[in-house]
């Protein structure tokens, strides 16, 4: 096999093209961060979804005319000024019509409430709850009964109200080890977390229970731990 070494590294260019480079590149990067002040967003903590499709479209436009010899510089700012410009009526519409904000951006829903999984809310979001119950370890919480609510904003972001120590009920524990211990088999009397939506039940031995609210016959024994932050 023969590579064409010149053209892995070079393309058709010659060397002259890294001047071009050099001139490109610097412009481009200013002509982003003025877009993106031009934004008012101060960071990019929360983005939402539109706002990160915008920026994906301006990076992608930036980065092509960096360094492609057949787009314009001139082009990737006439593509700048219009994503400013959708961005900024977009923004305009979002404060003016709340349905529309909805579309854009979604609504914050309620995931849990005094810590019992609101599936009914939880079932239009497409969201593992392996990834909320990752993020509600994050907040230091190991059970759900020490959760009094916690909201899915529409950033993506989790917030989450606590018990006071003396709420705190028994609940659902979330650690990895406690939580794959979940059975259909209930071998001893307790009180007992459903796997899926939380609420907890007195329950006597038996096999495939179905939680009353749920239907979901797997159970982890319910555990009463204070939440230490
Ligand atoms: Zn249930």
């Amino acid at each position: 096999m023969n590579f064409d070494w010149h053209r892995i590294f070079f393309s058709d260019q010659d060397y002259s093209f890294f001047w071009e480079i050099l001139f490109r590149t610097p412009i481009m990067f200013l002509a982003v961060v003025i877009v993106l002040r031009f934004t008012g967003k101060r960071g990019v903590q929360q983005l939402s979804i539109f706002e990160m499709v915008m920026i994906i479209t301006l990076g992608s436009a930036a980065g092509d005319s960096m360094f492609y010899d057949d787009v314009g510089m001139l082009h990737a700012l006439a593509v700048f000024a219009l994503v400013l410009g959708v961005y900024r009526i977009l923004i305009w519409l979002i404060t003016k019509f709340e349905w529309f904000e909805i579309i854009m951006e979604g609504k914050p829903i309620y995931i849990i409430r005094e810590g019992i999984m609101c599936l009914e809310e939880l079932h239009s979001k497409e969201l593992g709850s392996d990834e909320f119950l990752g993020a509600l370890r994050g907040q230091h919480i190991d059970q759900l009964g020490q959760v009094k609510y916690a909201v899915l904003e529409d950033t993506g972001n989790l917030s989450v109200f606590f018990f006071t120590d003396e709420e705190v009920r028994p609940g659902l524990p979330i650690l990895p080890d406690e939580y794959e211990r979940k059975s259909n088999k209930i071998g001893k009397a307790g009180l007992y977390a459903c796997s899926k939506c939380a609420r907890t039940y007195q329950l006597e031995p038996a096999n495939d229970v179905p939680c009353d609210t749920c239907n979901n016959k797997e159970w982890v024994e319910a555990v009463c731990r204070k939440r230490v932050a």
